[in-house]
């Protein structure tokens, strides 16, 4: 009954009390839609508190803030989480106190799915918004081109546009007076 293996531990939603406390070595790769992440680490249980720890690497499927382009995000985070029973969540007034403990994480009744948790913690390595590149050159916002891909006028001629605006007005101001 005791849980020892990877296999085991990730096999659906396990009784936290059937964790052995020798801890369990974890290289695995789990998979959703949009993302891909690679766990090697422990996962390792005293008493009703289990500690994941280790290195998790992320691919994602994300879309460029700057270009609109698709591109895969990848990322590589330490992980140290210790979670703890529901019953151990610090109250109201104590949560102030708490600052240290953000690497603290709980769970509600005697089972959990160690294979979703994992997915979840592979979300929360990602930023929200992400680049292709530091060097991504964006979209014009004239005429929309990608400018990654092709290079357009656009700024030139509305820079030379404006210019030519201005003599405009202080030709016809000269003219005026
Ligand atoms: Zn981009
Ligand atoms: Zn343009």
């Amino acid at each position: 009954m005791i849980i020892r293996t990877q296999e085991e531990l990730f096999r659906g939603a396990v009784r936290i009390k059937y964790i052995s406390e020798d801890g369990i070595k974890v290289s695995k790769m789990f998979k959703s839609e949009d993302i891909k992440a690679i766990f090697n680490g422990e996962v390792r249980r005293s008493g009703g508190i289990v500690e994941i720890k280790g290195k998790m690497f992320v691919e994602k499927f994300m879309e460029c803030t700057r270009c609109l382009e698709e591109f895969i995000f990848d990322t590589e985070d330490n992980i140290q989480i210790f979670l703890k029973p529901s019953s151990m969540l610090p109250q109201e007034e104590e949560i102030e106190l708490k600052m240290e403990d953000l690497d603290d994480d709980f769970y509600e009744g005697e089972e959990f799915d160690f294979y979703d948790y994992m997915l979840r913690l592979a979300e929360s390595c990602v930023p929200p918004f992400a680049v292709c590149s530091e060097n991504c050159r964006g979209i014009c916002r004239f005429c929309g081109e990608n400018l990654n891909k092709r290079t357009c006028d656009c700024a030139k001629t509305s820079q030379t546009k404006t210019m030519d605006m201005i003599i405009d007005k202080i030709l016809k101001n000269i003219r005026k007076s």
